[in-house]
């Protein structure tokens, strides 16, 4: 089907009840319709039938979406909303009209680009250029000096053994999906990862992965996200694992959508233990600390797994566990690089409810909310993944 004709048809869902209004983050922010997901549906009608051009107002408001999906959640009429906005972008693409910002950032993640960027941004961390454009606030000039505020400290990419064996009789072996940041970004998590699974008895896998594939499916660039998806399936299925497990919820989302097979069970890391622990006697240590619980979209709009977090982290003992309002912190991927403006706005609300607890670490499952929030919060409380705290207080 032409993508014009499936977008007209899935706009037709839609009733225009508003339903989903107050549950949009960035309606919330403007009340305006153009930024509700009924307005935007509006939009990707006009603009299919012929009846609006892809001008550059109809366009930004398009990119403004976060694709966090609290519409499709609510929606009464099933309105397959990601699909929606996953197309009308693609659309946007094949049009040729996507904003300088969002070409660049595009042209960033390609597969062939991304795999030298991370070494050319640590060599700009560590040469001192970065010192020197700060001092010189030439990043100011070229307007990228608040995204590149977000650009954590970049370690030596993580070495990984192509295997773990488990530390007692082996339950099976899982493969775990670090994608292309973890390694970069989140090591902690994934030693903790690793530390925990063997633990418990499984043989821990880090099979050969390329990038999930979710920055480019969700930008427009859907050739990119599948030939990305049919290589991640040609490592990752070529083994029976009992499971396939990923730290990242962003990208396990992709993933599970992108494999699309049902032998083996695709599934965040903190859900698999909580199922391990309910068939298996696990004791935790204590851990005397408050603990402030994001929730990222992706884990409850698309995964619904969130509930495992709070489930397992409530198995250590004395740990305070703070649930922060269910919200969207804003970071959407790439949105907070390419809408930066926009993606602090939707995360400030979040930043206050933090800074008023008393927690002493954030806990978030998605690295791209992790480093958000980590930018936000300037140092004054850690983010970190909850896996830390179930490795640090596994006994
Ligand atoms: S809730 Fe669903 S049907 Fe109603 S306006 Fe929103 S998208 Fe359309
Ligand atoms: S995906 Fe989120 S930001 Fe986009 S229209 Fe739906 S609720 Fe609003």
């Amino acid at each position: 089907m032409q993508l014009k004709q499936k977008i007209d048809q899935l706009t037709d869902q839609c009733v225009k009840c508003g339903m989903c209004l107050p549950s949009c983050p960035t309606y919330q922010l403007s009340k305006n319709e153009n930024e509700s997901p009924r307005g935007r549906i509006a939009l990707m009608q006009g603009i299919v039938k012929g009846e609006l051009s892809l001008s550059p107002n109809v366009i930004q408001h398009l990119d403004h979406c976060l694709g966090c999906l609290s519409c499709e959640k609510i929606c009464p009429s099933k309105v397959e909303y990601e699909t929606l906005i996953d197309a009308i972008r693609e659309y946007t693409v094949t049009e040729n009209k996507i904003s300088f910002q969002e070409k660049l950032i595009s042209f960033l993640i390609k597969p062939t680009v991304q795999n030298n960027l991370f070494s050319l941004l640590r060599f700009y961390q560590r040469s001192g250029i970065q010192k020197l454009l700060r001092f010189a606030g030439l990043l100011k000039l070229i307007g990228l000096s608040k995204q590149e505020q977000l650009l954590p400290k970049l370690y030596t990419r993580l070495k990984l053994q192509p295997s773990y064996s488990a530390k007692q009789n082996s339950l099976g072996s899982v493969a775990l999906f670090t994608g292309c940041m973890g390694q970069h970004f989140e090591q902690a998590a994934i030693v903790a990862s690793i530390k925990v699974l063997t633990q418990l008895g499984y043989d821990v896998e880090i099979p050969k992965q390329v990038c999930c594939g979710a920055l480019h499916q969700h930008s427009g660039f859907r050739q990119q996200a599948d030939a990305l998806a049919k290589t991640n399936a040609r490592f990752l299925l070529n083994k029976s694992y009992q499971a396939i497990l990923f730290t990242a919820s962003g990208c396990g989302a992709q993933l599970k959508t992108s494999l699309q097979q049902d032998q083996v069970s695709v599934s965040s890391l903190m859900d698999f233990i909580l199922q391990h622990t309910r068939k298996h006697p696990v004791s935790f240590a204590r851990i005397e600390q408050a603990v402030a619980v994001h929730q990222p979209c992706s884990l409850q709009n698309t995964l619904k797994q969130s509930d495992a977090v709070i489930l397992l982290l409530s198995k250590i003992p004395q740990l305070e566990i703070i649930e922060l309002q269910s919200q969207c912190c804003g970071a959407a991927g790439k949105n907070m690089l390419s809408q930066t403006k926009l993606a602090n706005q939707i995360r400030q609300p979040l930043l206050e409810q933090i800074q008023q607890t008393s927690a002493d670490v954030v806990v978030s499952s998605n690295i791209g909310c992790a480093l958000h929030l980590t930018a936000g919060l300037q140092s004054k409380r850690p983010v970190i993944h909850p896996i830390e705290l179930i490795a640090e207080s596994l006994q």
